[in-house]
């Protein structure tokens, strides 16, 4: 730290650096340290078929509770996981986590997990396929999100995982369509199960000609491809009065529910099958 006063500007610019530096430094250890602590936690987010309104599965979204700063949100740690590969063993977590708890649910509706491009170097569909025995969830209950940048460092490699995927009897969905680097080239080579349509272009259907043509497009896109199309980021009768009109195949967003925990989600998808299935007390079937 410098003490001449000359060189302030200079100092408070370097100091501050510093300071970033080193914040960032702290929060990649207490990250490190975060899977051991038990502070991470999945929310699940409702997907729904826009026709029926039916509940199509839920996506698991991870959420970091740090002791000191509370609530982190996954855009400000997920870089830094996966700049110091820690995301590999997080995404071990989620990954074994989602579907243990998938398995418990009392209705067979499907988890979406997110992947970090770095999850596919480290044996992914070995993993997965430990994991679903492990937990006993059933294949097709489980679909694997990709983002695209997570596949452009090594294509061939990234397509060799969706096969093995896939194989298993495993969905994979690409998350963000439109965000990416190359979203139509990778669709050529990709046999994506499912497009999800980032909430970018969805938020902004009313206010945008070209966000409501790109979704349009992505929609068509879909149906030429035999690839079903769900949007996220839906918040507003209004979104969702757009994707019906235009075909949209399912839906997830604030409009239908927010990411809710684990008890949240499992109280309310047993109280649908209570509402479904007479309670065992209830005279009704003796007429
Ligand atoms: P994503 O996979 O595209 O997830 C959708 C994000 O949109 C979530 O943010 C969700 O809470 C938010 N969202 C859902 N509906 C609405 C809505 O109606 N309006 C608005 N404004 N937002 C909505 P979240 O939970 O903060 O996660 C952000 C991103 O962090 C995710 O984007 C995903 O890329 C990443 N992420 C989350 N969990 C995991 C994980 O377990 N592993 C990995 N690798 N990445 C994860
Ligand atoms: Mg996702
Ligand atoms: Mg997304
Ligand atoms: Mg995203």
């Amino acid at each position: 730290r410098a003490k001449s006063l000359g060189q302030g500007k200079i100092c408070t610019y370097e100091t501050s650096m510093d300071e970033t530096s080193r914040r960032r430094a702290e929060l990649a250890i207490d990250l490190k340290r975060a899977l051991v602590r038990n502070e991470f936690e999945l929310h699940y987010q409702v997907q729904n078929d826009t026709q029926s309104g039916g509940i199509i599965g839920f996506e698991a979204l991870l959420r970091w509770n740090h002791p000191v700063k509370g609530r982190v949100p996954p855009n400000d740690f997920i870089p830094l996981a996966e700049q110091t590969g820690v995301i590999v063993d997080i995404g071990d977590w989620v990954l074994r986590t989602a579907c243990a708890t998938a398995a418990s649910w009392s209705r067979p509706f499907k988890v979406a997990v997110n992947v970090a491009p770095m999850q596919l170097n480290y044996d992914l569909a070995r993993r997965v396929s430990e994991v679903l025995r492990e937990t006993g969830l059933a294949p097709e209950r489980l679909e694997i999100e990709l983002t695209e940048t997570g596949i452009i460092a090594d294509r061939q490699h990234a397509l060799q995982v969706v096969l093995a995927l896939k194989a298993l009897g495993v969905t994979v969905a690409m998350d963000d369509f439109g965000t990416g680097y190359s979203s139509l080239s990778t669709l050529q080579v990709f046999p994506f199960d499912k497009i999800k349509v980032d909430k970018s272009f969805i938020q902004s259907v009313e206010t945008s000609v070209h966000a409501a043509a790109i979704v349009k497009a992505t929609l068509l896109l879909g149906r030429s491809l035999n690839i079903p199309v769900l949007a996220e980021g839906v918040e507003t009768e209004q979104h969702l009065a757009f994707l019906r009109k235009e075909g949209c195949t399912s839906v997830q967003g604030y409009l239908f529910g927010k990411p809710m925990p684990r008890e949240a989600i499992s109280r309310m998808i047993r109280e649908l099958s209570e509402a479904k299935a007479p309670a065992p007390s209830e005279p009704a079937n003796k007429a």
